[in-house]
């Protein structure tokens, strides 16, 4: 894992950080944005019009993974009011509450961001080891933070996800005879990301659910099975894939073929 440290990324330090006393922490605190879009410099910006001496995290992780130092933890951070004293915070790019009004929830974490926060959290650990506990902000006092829809259980179990390939998507695809031209779907996912994702999507549902082609060739429009899949869940974005359907002959078999083995 690498750290973009402080430096390098901007901070803006107005008035200097008060040094931690290591051996007194024994928490880090998770937080999400409660904003689908902001980046470190947008939070950096809230926290400076806020008053504070600098961006208040210890640690941020944005959507891609990309770790990023804040204060670091050898500085009193500024997470969980009244106890930065004994506790790390650490950030992640998202609004993972849901019905915060006119603010979107953020799509489901991405193992990419989801790995770099198990990642970080560990590197931590390591470095302070009189940490006992992981908790999200709630954990520590009253607030949503870090949200209803964040992976909260699952990263304080500090399993990383495992992370598929796309040979790993179209080997399966392929042996269950929903696609027949493994190197066009390798090729296609490795340049274009919405179709690695919808293979990533797929392929754990037919692990967990089976199915075969039941009626084969029953969905015959794009559209339709574009409604199938969004009702099976596995796809989020309809219009994206209708256009996609609509200017790729391939991408709208695969679509139907997907389909149709789980209608
Ligand atoms: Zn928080």
């Amino acid at each position: 894992m690498e750290i973009i440290s402080n430096k390098a990324w901007g901070m803006i330090v107005k008035t200097p950080l008060e040094p931690q006393k290591l051996s007194r922490v024994d928490a880090i605190a998770i937080h999400h944005m409660a904003s689908p879009t902001a980046n470190i410099k947008e939070v950096q910006s809230w926290h400076l019009n806020a008053g504070w001496r600098a961006f208040g995290y210890n640690y941020w992780v944005d959507f891609d993974g990309t770790v990023y130092e804040g204060r670091g933890y050898a500085y009193i951070g500024a997470g969980v009011e009244d106890q930065n004293d004994h506790i790390i915070s650490i950030g992640f790019a998202g609004n993972y509450q849901s019905g915060l009004d006119g603010i979107a929830l953020s799509p489901p974490m991405s193992d990419a961001q989801f790995n770099a926060g198990i990642d970080i959290i560990e590197w931590v650990r390591q470095r302070v080891p009189s940490i006992t506990k992981v908790g999200g902000h709630k954990g520590f006092m009253a607030t949503a933070c870090p949200g209803d829809a964040f992976p909260l259980a699952e990263m304080i179990s500090g399993k990383r996800r495992e992370t598929l390939s796309v040979t790993d998507c179209t080997n399966e695809l392929l042996w269950r005879g929903i696609i027949t031209n493994q190197p066009l779907w390798n090729a296609a996912a490795a340049a274009d990301q919405d179709i690695f994702w919808l293979l990533k999507k797929y392929y754990p549902y037919i692990i967990k659910n089976g199915g075969s082609v039941k009626n084969p060739l029953s969905v015959s429009e794009s559209g339709q099975a574009v409604a199938i899949l969004q009702k099976q869940g596995i796809l989020s974005k309809p219009a994206l894939w209708t256009e996609k359907a609509l200017r790729d002959q391939n991408v709208r078999w695969l679509l139907i073929k997907m389909a149709d083995y789980i209608n």
